[in-house]
C-alpha cells in the first residue's frame, strides 16, 4: 500500500476526470491521496470537494508562491471557512519559488509568513514548495517557528545539509519523481541517508513524472516508480518502504488520512 501525498487533479490537468485517475492507482496500489488546493479558488474548492466525495483522499488547502500576488482578504475568508472541513489535513503548499519568480519576492515571503501563522491558527501542519530559495525558506521556517506544526518539504530536491536542517525544524521530506532522474545527485544522497521514519513520497501530478515515463503527464499511479526507486536507494525492500512511508504520511496529515486509508486512527506527533 502506498500513498501520494501531494498531487493536483483539477480537470484543467485531467480531461477524464479525477475519478479515472483515483480507479488507475487504486489499481496499482496506491491507497490514499493528499489532494493539494492551491492555484485559485476553484481549484481549492475542486479539492476540498474531491475529498469529501471519495473516501481515499484527504485535502490541503493554501496560497502556492506563483498565486503569491492574489492572496488578499476575500480569498483568505475562503481559506478558513474551507480549513473547518475535517478532510482538510494541512495548510500548502505555500513556500517560496525563486526559479519562476510569478510573484514579488517580497510578497512570496509576506504570504508564506501570513499561511503559516495560519496554520498556527488552525493547527495544521504545512507543506512546503521551495525552489532556488533553500535559505531564505529555512530562515522563515525558524523564524516563524513553523515546527510548532512541522509538516513536509515537498518534492525534495536541495541537499543533505538542507535535509538536516529542516528535519531539526520538525520537517518531513517527501520524494517525488526527482529522486529517479539520474542526475539527481544530491536528492539520491539524502534519500539514502534519511531518518526511515521521516520520509514520504508522492507524484505532484501531473508534474515531474518519473524515470521511465519523464516528460509525460504524471498520474499518481505513478507512485510505485518513485516509490521503488528510493527504496533501492535505501537497500529496502519495496514493500518495507510501502509500509514505512505510509505510517509516516498518517502520522504526519494525521486521522483523516488513516481514515482514507482504512486504517485505526494512528497516533499524531
Ligand atoms: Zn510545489
Ligand atoms: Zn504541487
Amino acid at each position: 500500500m502506498l500513498i501520494d501525498t501531494h498531487c493536483h487533479l483539477d480537470g484543467g490537468y485531467f480531461e477524464e476526470g479525477a475519478d479515472a485517475v483515483l480507479d488507475r492507482a487504486l489499481a496499482e496500489g496506491v491507497r490514499g491521496f493528499v489532494c493539494i488546493g492551491v492555484g485559485g479558488l476553484e481549484s481549492t474548492r475542486f479539492a476540498v470537494e474531491l475529498a469529501q466525495r471519495r473516501a481515499e483522499v484527504v485535502a490541503t488547502v493554501g496560497v502556492h508562491p506563483h498565486e503569491a500576488s492574489s492572496h488578499g482578504p476575500e480569498l483568505h475568508a475562503v481559506l478558513e471557512q474551507l480549513v473547518r472541513d475535517e478532510r482538510v489535513v494541512a495548510i500548502g503548499e505555500i513556500g517560496l519559488d525563486y526559479h519562476y519568480d510569478h510573484s514579488p519576492r517580497p510578497t512570496q515571503r509576506e504570504v508564506f509568513v501570513r499561511m503559516i501563522a495560519f496554520a498556527k491558527e488552525v493547527k495544521l501542519p504545512i507543506v512546503v514548495h521551495t525552489r532556488s530559495a533553500p535559505a531564505e525558506t529555512l530562515e522563515i521556517l525558524e523564524s516563524e517557528a513553523a515546527r510548532e506544526v512541522g509538516g513536509v518539504i515537498h518534492c525534495f530536491s536541495e541537499d543533505r545539509a538542507f535535509a538536516a536542517r529542516a528535519l531539526d525544524l520538525g520537517f518531513d521530506l517527501s520524494f517525488s519523481g526527482v529522486v529517479t532522474f539520474k542526475n539527481a545527485r544530491s536528492v539520491h544522497d539524502v534519500a539514502a541517508w534519511a531518518p526511515a521514519d521521516r520520509i514520504l513520497v508522492e507524484t505532484d501530478a501531473p508534474y515531474l513524472a518519473p524515470n521511465p515515463l519523464r516528460g509525460k503527464r504524471c498520474e499518481p499511479a505513478w507512485v510505485v516508480h518513485t516509490a521503488r526507486e528510493v527504496a533501492r536507494l535505501r537497500n529496502q525492500s519495496f514493500e518495507e518502504l510501502s509500509r514505512t512511508t505510509t505510517e509516516n504520511a498518517c502520522r504526519r496529515f494525521g486521522p483523516a488520512l488513516s481514515r482514507a486509508v482504512g486504517g485505526s486512527d494512528a497516533p499524531t506527533r
